[in-house]
């Protein structure tokens, strides 16, 4: 049996069921999308952006959990914010070898700056 590293994993054919868009974009990406359209961030350096957006192990409730969303969801009210965010995911998932992927996101979180549904 082969040894169960990450790279081993990473080469495994896999298919992801479960993946919210809000919550997969890369970190640079909601820098550079916040500081195009002036959204104001609590933090500006990839370092800081993690521990604020990776929630507590131990959150008391399930709003301070998906409090962190708010960020992603801020950088993402425009159809190009919305396409690169996409487009980057399939490229991160086609990286590790996912060959099947089910985005979930909710548009109307998405309508705070004038999209429609
Ligand atoms: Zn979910």
């Amino acid at each position: 049996m082969p040894e169960l590293t990450y790279e081993f994993v990473k080469s495994l054919p896999k298919a992801e069921l479960h993946c919210h868009l809000d919550g997969s974009l890369r970190m640079g990406t909601i820098l550079e999308l916040a500081k195009e359209q002036n959204i104001e961030l609590p933090a500006w350096d990839e370092e800081n952006m993690k521990k604020i957006l990776v929630p507590p192990l131990t959150c008391e409730s399930l709003e301070e959990y998906l409090k962190p969303f708010d960020i992603p969801v801020s950088v993402l009210q425009t159809r190009e914010a919305l396409e690169r965010a996409t487009y980057e995911l399939a490229q991160d998932c086609a990286e590790g070898n996912i060959r099947y992927l089910e985005i979930r996101f909710a548009p109307v979180l998405d309508t705070q700056k004038g999209l429609s549904l």
